[in-house]
């Protein structure tokens, strides 16, 4: 799956090069590829932002390189789904996630200064709000969407089990809580059921401790859940 990203900071996304995500660009399982916004700039200053009409504080983002910048990514490329990073959009789930992850890739267009002319939105097919407050740039954004959605893709994690089992998985429940060794910590000891290798009664226990849990952490997943 191809994720490109439009940007002020290309070099912000070599936090992508650790970890999972790190080893599954270099297995060719996804790309990750950053455009430098400014490549699109208009004159000798390659200018991307200008004062707001009617006055106020702060630059907005003109739609003309922006758009120039989408142009250049699909233009060789079929099946992206265009992105706009904002905290005006739809908040980001696992759900989403899941949805995303069908598409052949993604462009994900990162923001700053005060954010976007508004005639961008009618460039992209959504907006994604990473939750309710303000960030200064959507880099962090993209790069969570990108870890979130890259993760699905099939053969990215060592064990495609655990997508099943951990929190906002198949159940839509919070993840049961885990314990590795020693069987005794600080006086906290794992417990009993853990280590009976009863199978059955392991399952049973962790599906409700996770619907417990999810119970008194979320109660609003744990109603949505019930409605399923
Ligand atoms: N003035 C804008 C916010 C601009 S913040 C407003 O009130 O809506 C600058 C950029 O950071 C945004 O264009 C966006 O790309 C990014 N950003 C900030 N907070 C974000 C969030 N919660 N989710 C996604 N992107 C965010």
């Amino acid at each position: 799956m191809e994720f490109h990203v439009i940007t002020l900071f290309p070099e912000m996304f070599a936090a992508l090069d650790a970890g999972l995500i790190g080893r599954a660009r270099n297995q060719g399982l996804i790309s990750v590829t950053a455009h430098n916004l400014r490549d699109h700039g208009l004159g000798n200053y390659r200018q991307v932002d200008d004062a707001p009409y009617g006055g106020g504080s702060g630059m907005v983002m003109r739609p003309e390189p922006i758009a120039a910048a989408l142009d250049a990514v699909v233009a060789e490329r079929s099946g992206l789904v265009k992105i706009m990073m904002t905290p005006q959009g739809a908040p980001f789930s696992q759900a989403a996630a899941r949805e995303l992850a069908m598409a052949d890739g993604l462009v994900l267009i990162a923001g700053r200064y005060e954010g976007f002319d508004e005639r961008v939105r009618a460039l992209v097919d959504r907006e994604i709000s990473l939750g309710d407050y303000v960030l200064s740039g959507g880099e962090l954004p993209a790069m969570v969407v990108i870890e979130a959605v890259a993760r699905l893709v099939p053969g990215v994690l060592g064990n495609p089990a655990s997508l099943a089992e951990e929190s906002f998985g198949a159940s839509e429940l919070l993840e049961y809580p885990q314990y590795t060794r020693p069987e005794e910590f600080r006086g906290m000891r794992v417990p009993e059921v853990l280590l009976s290798g009863d199978h059955g009664k392991i399952r049973a226990w962790r599906e409700s401790e996770a619907r417990r849990r999810t119970a008194r952490r979320r109660p609003d997943l744990a109603a949505a859940a019930r409605k399923t």
